[in-house]
Formats: C-alpha cells, structure tokens, sequence
C-alpha cells in the first residue's frame, strides 16, 4: 500500500486542472506492478473525471457542467454561496480508480485525469493517491 498527496491550486471559478503527471509519479515512485489506483479528492465543492486535454473539448465539458446545476435560490446559498458547485461535485463525484497492469494504469488513450475546480480559486485542493498492491501478482 503507498500513499500520496497531491497540492493543486486553482485560479478561477470553473477550471479542468490535468493532474495526470503527477499522478503517474505517485505510482512511479511506488514501484507498483499490478494492483489498483484510487485518486480521491477530500473536498465538497470539487470533483475527478477523465477525459481528454483538448481546449475545444474541455470548454464543452465545463459548459455542460455548469449547466448541471443552473442559476438559482438554493437553500445553501444562505451559509456561503456554492450551492452550484456542492451540487455539481455530487454529481460528478470525489474519486477515479485506476487498475495498474504493468507497471502503468490501464486508462484510454484521451483519458487524463483532471481535477474539476467548481468553486474557485483556492489556493490549496488536496489530492489523495492511495496505490493497493495486488499481493498474489508480486510473488
Ligand atoms: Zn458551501
């Protein structure tokens, strides 16, 4: 088992951060071979998906993501205004898994990992990487 943590900062609103270098040297440095990759992010108004680094693409996601949650009185707005972003990070959820085979995760070819910043800028979004071995394949 190895643990990571990653520091990301944002510096807008809405932003698709690729964290997918640094992820793949978290699972270099732990020299895993076979096993799973679990990127969590312990936070409420942010949120993991995997996609492609493609600017055209990442416009259409973060457009149909705000659209997720459209403008309105929600309840939460009373305590502190995010009530969009903590509804859209529900929606898209606080972790990714990975397996590993090889030494690499299994991921499509325009699959990188990104950090879906809702509630921006923040200056610290952790990143948890946890990497589980998978005992029987390393004997
Ligand atoms: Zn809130």
């Amino acid at each position: 088992m190895s643990d990571f943590l990653i520091n990301i900062s944002s510096s807008k609103k809405y932003q698709l951060i690729n964290i997918t270098g640094q992820v793949l040297d978290c699972l270099k440095k732990s020299k895993t071979k076979e096993g799973f990759l679990i990127v969590f992010v312990p936070h409420s108004t942010c949120a993991l998906i995997a996609n492609e680094d493609e600017e055209g693409v990442k416009e259409d996601i973060l457009e149909r993501i705000k659209a997720l949650a459209p403008d309105k009185n929600y309840q939460h707005n009373r305590i502190d205004n995010n009530a969009q972003a903590h509804i859209i990070a529900s929606i898209l959820g606080p972790s990714l898994t990975f397996p590993i085979k090889n030494g690499e995760i299994v991921r499509g070819t325009w699959q990188d990992i990104f950090l879906v910043e809702l509630d921006g800028p923040r200056s610290l979004r952790k990143v948890v990487v946890k990497i589980i071995y998978n005992l029987t394949a390393q004997i």
